[in-house]
């Protein structure tokens, strides 16, 4: 069996840090979650310190009325953040209000009894509940935080309705047997995993703000795709890896024919739909592992690895084909694309991508010159 006091001591250092850090955040950043996450951190702390006190003093208006309502407080603080982060439904601050004020009013009717542990428990379980059910509205790239912090928030509620069901049968008189064992072990859960998902949060917010400007610094914000820089880099270790391993890389140079016209007949909006589209297309003909970039207005920039020039030459007629059969359909306007792809397969030694994206270009140049919509491939 676990110590609790030292259990407690371990979970309040922990909140106390991450609250204060997620509260200097808010005066940094002046986000309202960062201030309901640190206030839920701290309010934690405050309930657990008020519940603690029980062993010392006999002061049931702060260790169990107190307590119980910073208890309850803690998770509504979360629901705040959550809600505040997804910046959803403004009328969630007025209900956390009216469950606190009706909490109050009950616990204080029920002071200091079996029956306040009983409500304390119904409110916590549904709060941790809905706090799963509000997480939904979270749009994050990294799932798999969110993935655990539901998944808390879930086990959570599940331990909050064990504890509700085993104090209302006892409440009842149906139970014989002495709940205290249990109720420690529920109550080192509900402190253990209250820690856990107030230390997934601000991790969440944080690789989820790295991601942000990773993508800002790296991609193209119209397609997705990689931007230039990134793709110099990336192909730049592809290239070294080839040239370590003696295998065979192919670099592409793919623009697209007449894209001026687009703009000018269909609009602007048009063309950047079209250009999201071409890009779309371009990446579904792709492997895994190859590399695709938008590296100007409307040229793409492919690195193929581990292949030869007869596989690039397939792959590069495969996804002309994939644009010149299909049509770009947008706002009842069916257009027709077609693009113009120079290839080259990389010579051993070769280290700089620069030097093979500059051969594959002349490639381009020549399918532009032989009337476009076709491949051309360079020799070294
Ligand atoms: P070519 O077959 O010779 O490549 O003809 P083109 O019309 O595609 O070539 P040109 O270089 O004359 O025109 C490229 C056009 O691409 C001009 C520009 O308006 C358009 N363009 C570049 N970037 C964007 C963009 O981000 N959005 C939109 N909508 N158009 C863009
Ligand atoms: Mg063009
Ligand atoms: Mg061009």
């Amino acid at each position: 069996m676990m110590h609790l006091p030292t259990i407690i001591s371990i979970s309040i250092l922990l909140n106390v840090i991450i609250g204060s850090f997620l509260l200097s955040l808010y005066f940094l950043r002046q986000q309202s979650s960062y201030l309901y996450w640190g206030s839920s951190c701290l309010i934690f702390v405050c309930a657990q310190i008020a519940a603690s006190l029980r062993v010392f003093i006999d002061f049931p208006i702060i260790t169990h009325y107190l307590a119980d309502l910073f208890i309850i407080s803690a998770p509504l603080a979360a629901i705040l953040g959550i809600h505040a982060y997804s910046q959803s439904d403004k009328k969630c601050r007025n209900t956390c209000a009216y469950v606190l004020v009706a909490a109050a009013v009950i616990l204080l009717l029920a002071f200091d009894s079996q029956f306040s542990q009983l409500i304390t428990t119904a409110i916590i379980a549904a709060c941790f509940s809905y706090a799963a059910f509000a997480l939904r509205k979270l749009h994050v790239k990294r799932i798999m935080h969110l993935v655990l912090l539901k998944l808390c928030f879930v086990i959570h509620a599940l331990i909050m309705v064990t504890q509700f069901s085993l104090l209302l049968s006892d409440y009842l008189g149906l139970l014989q047997t002495d709940l205290k064992q249990v109720l420690a072990v529920i109550l080192i859960s509900h402190i253990v995993i209250t820690t856990l998902t107030a230390m997934i949060w601000p991790l969440m917010m944080f690789l989820e703000h790295e991601q942000v400007l990773s993508d800002l610094a790296n991609r193209d914000s119209l397609t997705g795709l990689l931007n230039r820089r990134a793709f110099i880099s990336v192909s730049n270790n592809y290239l070294e890896q080839a040239n370590n391993n003696l295998t065979k890389l192919c670099a592409l140079m793919i623009d697209i024919d007449f894209f001026k016209r687009v703009n000018d007949q269909h609009g602007h909006e048009t063309g950047d739909e079209a250009l999201k589209w071409v890009a779309k297309k371009i990446k579904s003909q792709l492997r895994e592992h190859d590399l695709v970039a938008r590296i100007g207005g409307e040229e793409f920039a492919v690195i193929l690895p581990n292949t030869s020039q007869a596989q690039g030459e397939i792959l590069s007629e495969r996804i002309r084909l994939a644009i010149h059969n299909d049509s770009f359909v947008h706002n009842h306007h069916e257009i027709n694309l077609s693009i113009s792809i120079g290839i080259i397969n990389h010579k051993s030694g070769t280290n700089n991508v620069n030097e093979l994206l500059a051969e594959a270009d002349k490639g381009l140049y020549k399918a532009k010159l032989n009337g476009r919509n076709q491949v051309v491939t360079m020799a070294f």
